[in-house]
């Protein structure tokens, strides 16, 4: 097991979720590798913490809050253009898009196309969005920090 697999199994492992032979594969390497050792005991720490948090009623206005902390919509969208053009940079990035597009019979016309469609979004458009796939109910709002000096 590598430290990159490692990782990806914790969050199973921690949950209980994780096969026995996984389970085994995991413990065995944390024995033998103190990075990963050190992070099982700071997620372990975490979750400890988190079970004693009470549960807090998300307030009615966080919805509001969150879209006006979201940059400037021209921002975001430069934000989201920028990525796009940095993968399209990328050598295995792009091999991987000119494959997908290949396999559904698209050209990079369509990722320009679809970047023109982000460049015409407004405010109204992308507040709409927000309203309709994000629900304040289903929030977690986690504050991260050192875990030490907190008094439970
Ligand atoms: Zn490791």
């Amino acid at each position: 097991m590598t430290c990159a697999d490692f990782e990806i199994l914790l969050c199973d492992y921690v949950d209980g979720t994780l096969d026995a032979a996984r389970r085994s594969e995991l413990e065995a390497h944390q024995r033998e590798c103190s990075v990963c050792a050190e992070l099982a005991r700071d997620v372990a720490g975490a979750v400890a913490f988190l079970e004693r948090v009470p549960e807090v009623e998300p307030p009615p206005e966080l919805l509001a809050k969150i879209a006006f902390q979201i940059p400037t919509e021209s921002a975001a969208k430069s934000g989201i253009l920028q990525a796009r053009a940095q993968n399209r940079a990328q050598d295995g990035t792009l091999a991987s898009a000119w494959a997908g597009n290949l396999f559904l019979g698209r050209t990079f016309t369509f990722s320009k196309q679809f970047e023109d469609k982000i460049r015409a979004l407004g405010t109204a458009e992308v507040s709409a969005a927000l309203k309709k796939h994000v629900d304040p109910s289903k929030v977690t709002v986690v504050t991260a920090g050192d875990f030490s000096k907190v008094k439970p």
